[in-house]
């Protein structure tokens, strides 16, 4: 029995927990953990706080069910998923505090551990990935599996990044085996977009700008853009997807305005440039080939301070 199973079955009373501004590997990881200890031990207490999570994710089952506050009812047990540092938990780290025991599962390398007991596989593509082979699989369910594999192909966009390994097909298999209807997950959470979704792309890409020898492109969305189209920032996913894709590029910057002078960055980058350690030199983090930051300052600051680093980074990388 893994050291996850043992604690879910040790206590009375779980609370499920995710980083802020949950994406697709986080909301999975959530309701995976949730709806695996409600199949199995119905009479334990469980509940998952997050952030309000994109509509799109309402096909797994327990959404409806996630609280957006914590009630401040001390649980025996906290699960972490997919959050890199406490921070990340947002309103409720107090949560964390006054668990009686407390567990995290993630795959972010920048992760220190910050739980009791921690369970950390940067190699692995999606936290979705490591609570797979946490769980015992024939009592996987298919609700259970539908949100294992929505993490999954959200973190390794359709099983396409650098993090996909045979490891996380294996896992995305046997998920497959269990009857879950993969096309639709993966069309209707990952690449369908509403009007205004494919609106506000289009214009971030036709405002994208190229810098070091086009070897990288930055690209804004201002927060009057944003009340222009009538969209939030869940409506920005997949932009900076769009701009890591473009011929030539090594490095792709997205940044969306949160506070004035306060933006949101997203970065990737395609052979080169270990993002997750500029990301962390401004107080975020990730992984290598994605991680993201909050920067304030003007929009030029913003860049000038990222590019220094990544110019640093392609220059080393031609020493070698
Ligand atoms: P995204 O660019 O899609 O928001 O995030 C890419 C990766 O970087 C994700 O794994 C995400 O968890 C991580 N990340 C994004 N923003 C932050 C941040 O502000 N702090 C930390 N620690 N990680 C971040
Ligand atoms: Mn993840």
């Amino acid at each position: 029995m893994t050291k996850l199973e043992e604690m879910i079955q040790r206590a009375g009373t779980i609370a499920v927990l995710g980083h802020v501004n949950p994406d697709g590997d986080c909301i999975g990881s959530c309701l995976a953990v949730y709806n695996y200890i409600k199949d199995q031990y119905p009479q334990k207490q469980t509940a998952v706080y997050l952030e309000a999570a994109d509509q799109k994710f309402s096909y797994l089952r327990g959404f409806e069910e996630i609280r957006g506050q914590w009630e401040g009812e001390a649980a025996d047990l906290c699960v972490c998923v997919d959050c890199s540092d406490r921070e990340r938990l947002g309103p409720f780290v107090s949560c964390l505090d006054q668990a009686a025991e407390s567990v995290c599962v993630d795959h972010h390398v920048t992760n220190e551990g910050y739980a009791g007991e921690n369970i950390i596989e940067p190699a692995a593509s999606s936290t979705c990935e490591v609570l797979f082979y946490q769980f015992e699989e024939e009592r996987i369910s298919k609700a259970a599996a539908e949100c294992l594999y929505t993490g999954i192909i959200h973190d390794t966009g359709v099983f396409k990044y650098s993090n996909t390994t045979s490891r996380t097909m294996e896992a995305a298999g046997r998920l497959m085996a269990k009857g879950i209807p993969f096309s639709d997950i993966i069309d209707d959470s990952f690449y369908r977009k509403t009007y205004l979704q494919s609106q506000i792309l289009g214009r971030a890409l036709l405002e994208s700008i190229s810098f070091l020898d086009k070897r990288c492109i930055f690209s804004v969305v201002r927060r009057k853009d944003m009340d222009f189209y009538g969209v939030d920032k869940n409506d920005l996913g997949g932009i900076v997807e769009q701009l890591r894709i473009i011929e030539g590029v090594e490095c792709a910057i997205f940044l969306y305005e949160t506070a004035p002078h306060t933006y949101k960055v997203s970065m990737r980058s395609n052979r080169i440039v270990d993002v997750s350690r500029i990301a962390a030199y401004f107080g975020g983090g990730g992984h290598i080939r994605a991680a993201g930051c909050t920067m304030s300052g003007s929009i030029h600051d913003v860049i000038n301070n990222l590019s220094l680093h990544i110019e640093k980074q392609l220059r080393e990388s031609e020493h070698v």
